[in-house]
């Protein structure tokens, strides 16, 4: 190893935290990432790029103030197992209920899901769908394809397939955002994103976008409520203070 390599080396061991790009589309938003198990170091980075700060969400606490949060893939059972074990569940539904926006790719699409074809494991029903789990079948495990996505603008994106479920069927209020030889694979119902493939593991960042999207948008929605039940609040004195007049 070269003295520079040890540096580089211990630089990263100093300072793992990658550095957000304050100009990025997500700046200012933060963001936690399940980090139980799975690929959530590729979501995080890939988050920072786009400018969002993030942070691994391993405890209920650590849920307060996020503005999204993204559940990785890997396996979703595991995935389970572990979000009852840190008591994980309730929180996470809250917090989706409570106006934080949810993105779930692969593993994270089945922990999401209303149910799963299998029955197993036990998901959080964020979302009306039912996720099949493995579904491309067992010879093809893991595969790309060029997907148009609905959202993600018209040049096709490079969708990683690794042991990857699809939708099998959707409530009325879910978008279907992408198909895959007629399979559902991306798809959005009110703050809640999922796609059956990983574009954390390419350099294709619009599907974060998207999702920075959903939580700017509810953020905006937000405020308007906000500002509106401020009006009515300020609009009684108002009232009361024209019928003085008129008195
Ligand atoms: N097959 C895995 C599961 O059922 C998901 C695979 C993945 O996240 N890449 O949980």
């Amino acid at each position: 190893m070269t003295a520079t390599n040890g540096k580089q080396r211990l630089d990263w061991i100093l300072s793992p935290e990658p550095a957000p790009d304050l100009h990025g589309p997500g700046a200012g938003l933060v963001v936690g990432v399940l980090a139980l198990q799975g690929d959530f170091r590729e979501h995080r980075t890939l988050l920072e790029r786009l400018g969002v700060s993030t942070f691994e969400v391993r405890r209920p606490e650590d849920l307060a103030g996020l503005d999204g949060l993204v559940i990785p893939g890997g396996e979703s059972t595991t995935i389970h197992k572990l979000m009852t074990a840190y008591d994980l569940c309730e929180p996470i539904k809250a917090f989706a209920n409570g106006g934080g926006v949810v993105y779930g790719t692969c593993a994270g699409l089945i922990t999401v899901a209303r149910e799963t074809v299998e029955g197993k494991p036990r998901t959080l029903g964020l979302m009306d769908i039912v996720a099949r789990r493995n579904a491309f079948g067992r010879q093809v495990r893991s595969f790309e394809a060029e997907l148009t996505v609905e959202g993600a603008g018209p040049r096709p994106v490079k969708a990683v397939f690794i042991r990857a479920p699809w939708i099998e069927s959707a409530g009325p209020r879910v978008d279907v955002l992408a198909t895959h030889d007629g399979h559902i694979v991306a798809a959005r119902e009110d703050g809640v994103l999922v796609t059956a493939f990983h574009p954390e593991l390419t350099d294709d960042t619009r599907l974060h976008e998207l999702f920075i999207h959903m939580i700017r948008r509810r953020q905006a929605a937000a405020v308007e409520a906000e500002i509106a039940s401020a009006d009515c609040d300020a609009g009684t004195p108002g009232r009361a203070a024209a019928a003085a007049g008129h008195r």
